[in-house]
């Protein structure tokens, strides 16, 4: 067996664990392979291993990849997203994660228009407040939800964050919970065009807390593909 699937066998094994010791059915999650800065022949392995979610943070990767992959693959944008790039993946990726600000849905509304199609997204929020992570904070959520509400061509399916790097994942629990909570607190606000379907947390280093807290989407690259190297890309 190649060292990749067996990788994303174990992902897969790890997902059930914490489904079975949260009382939860491991079909409400769903694993995307993250495969920034990754060459496309280990997706295909991944892709052969079984996975269909793919996650990049760059949107010209993300583009040239899908072009070289199988059409089937639904691809996630986990990354900062700048204005000028969304009309390259409007109609073209399965969800949007990293929506952060007004300025960001108008843009996606505008393309999405255009195209004639309606996006789906996720407001990132920005958990432990880290200056350097992109995200709303989330005292700013609630509004922030109901203003992209009204563009009609922006559907938004719940919350993302990335939690602060830790060597124990328990420290990041209760971070967990309060996005959980967070998201709870809108759903409860039955806002029109909003749903709080899905919560996108957890990476290779917490994926199973991330879980026991309420997760359905686990993003995770180096516990699949390995370690990243950024230099030689
Ligand atoms: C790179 C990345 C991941 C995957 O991180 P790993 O620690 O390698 O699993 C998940 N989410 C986002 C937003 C990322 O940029």
């Amino acid at each position: 067996m190649s060292l990749l699937k067996e990788n994303y066998e174990i992902v897969l094994e790890n997902i059930k664990k914490a489904c079975e010791k949260s009382g939860r059915d491991p079909k409400e999650v769903t694993l995307i392979a993250v495969s920034k800065t990754k060459p496309v022949e280990m997706l295909n392995e991944v892709y052969e291993a079984g996975s269909r979610d793919f996650g990049e943070n760059k949107v010209q990767e993300m583009c040239e990849k899908m072009e070289q992959l199988p059409s089937d693959i639904k691809w996630h944008m986990i990354g900062h997203l700048q204005t000028n790039k969304v009309k390259y993946i409007v109609g073209k990726c399965e969800l949007i994660h990293s929506v952060d600000s007004l300025h960001l849905a108008k843009e996606i509304e505008k393309q999405a228009q255009k195209a004639d199609v309606i996006v789906p997204i996720l407001v990132e929020i920005n958990i432990a407040n880290e200056e350097t992570k992109f995200g709303i904070d989330r005292s700013q959520a609630m509004e922030l939800v109901k203003e992209i509400a009204k563009l009609p061509h922006v559907q938004i399916k719940g919350l993302m964050t990335i939690a602060p790097y830790v060597e124990d994942s328990e420290e990041n629990r209760a971070y967990f919970h309060q996005i959980w909570q967070l998201s709870v607190d809108i759903k409860n606000e039955n806002i029109h065009n909003v749903s709080m379907d899905i919560l996108s947390m957890g990476m290779t280093g917490d994926y199973m807390v991330a879980i026991e807290e309420g997760s359905t989407m686990v993003r995770v690259g180096t516990g699949i593909f390995g370690e990243r190297n950024y230099n030689i890309h």
